[in-house]
């Protein structure tokens, strides 16, 4: 970006700050307006401290600390994608230290906060900038697992969208979206309403793919993005997609994934 445009953009932010006080969204907490233009500004000391804890938790399955391990949920391993990438562990049930995780997951559903996405988008390509680089970015292309068009009218942005488009900026990959939402078969009830089995037949027939983007999968390593992972359920029905459209390999990347998950993996 040009200098002059880069600075005039650091002002507007600044602009903005005066005009909407900004907040952390990890804790609410005022935020002090020098802070506004650091990527890493945009959580308190406190929240950063546990976000970058939170990145630490090991994974019951490898032992590894979650940006560095790779355990795919069943659903998505039979579905054909082997490798699941999460920055940190989601737990909706925990009321202390993981609550960050949880503000920070319900902050982009629900709000357009640019600065949040950044910051997590460039989480998300400093874990998997190691990766791309072993199999080539020529052969690794972006997409991400749409949000459902009434969340979309609702909060006014797709958050998975906003992530992936950033992500792929970053790392100065090709960026498409390759699905398109379509009816839910359970009527009202929202996908975290069903149990298992319903889940996967509900989001199975909630995507469908985008015939016009068959030649940017074909062949391609597909980094497959979405904010939040539980059974993996949605990510699957991507997978599915994307394995019988000619995509070479899958790989699901996102920002939190449910603890109860990965331990069920354990058993
Ligand atoms: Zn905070
Ligand atoms: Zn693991």
């Amino acid at each position: 970006m040009p200098q002059r445009l880069s600075t005039f953009k650091k002002y507007l932010k600044l602009a903005g700050g005066l005009l909407f006080v900004p907040k952390c969204p990890g804790c609410g907490e005022v935020m002090p307006l020098s802070t506004v233009t650091d990527r890493e500004g945009v959580l308190c000391d406190r929240c950063l401290d546990k976000w970058y804890q939170e990145k630490l938790t090991c994974c019951k399955g490898c032992g590894k600390s979650y940006p560095q391990c790779m355990c795919p949920t069943d659903a998505l391993l039979e579905a054909g994608c082997g490798v699941l990438i999460s920055l940190v562990p989601y737990d909706k049930n925990a009321r202390t230290s993981r609550n960050v995780v949880s503000k920070l997951i319900y902050e982009i559903k629900d709000t357009k906060n640019r600065a949040l996405t950044d910051f997590l988008a460039f989480e998300l390509a400093s874990a998997l900038e190691f990766v791309i680089r072993r199999l080539g970015a020529a052969n690794c292309v972006v997409t991400y697992a749409p949000r459902s068009n009434k969340a979309i009218n609702e909060k006014g942005h797709d958050q998975s969208y906003l992530l992936a488009g950033a992500f792929a900026s970053l790392l100065e990959l090709p960026f498409a979206k390759c699905f398109r939402r379509v009816s839910r078969l359970f009527g009202e009830r929202t996908q975290k309403e069903l149990d298992e089995s319903e889940r996967i037949l509900n989001a199975r027939r909630s995507y469908s793919f985008n015939p016009k983007r068959a030649q940017f999968v074909k062949d391609k390593c597909v980094i497959l993005i979405d904010d939040l992972v539980t059974t993996g359920a949605s990510l699957a029905a991507c997978t599915d997609l994307l394995v019988k459209n000619g995509a070479q390999s899958i790989i699901c990347v996102t920002v939190a994934a449910s603890i109860a998950e990965k331990e069920e993996k354990e058993k």
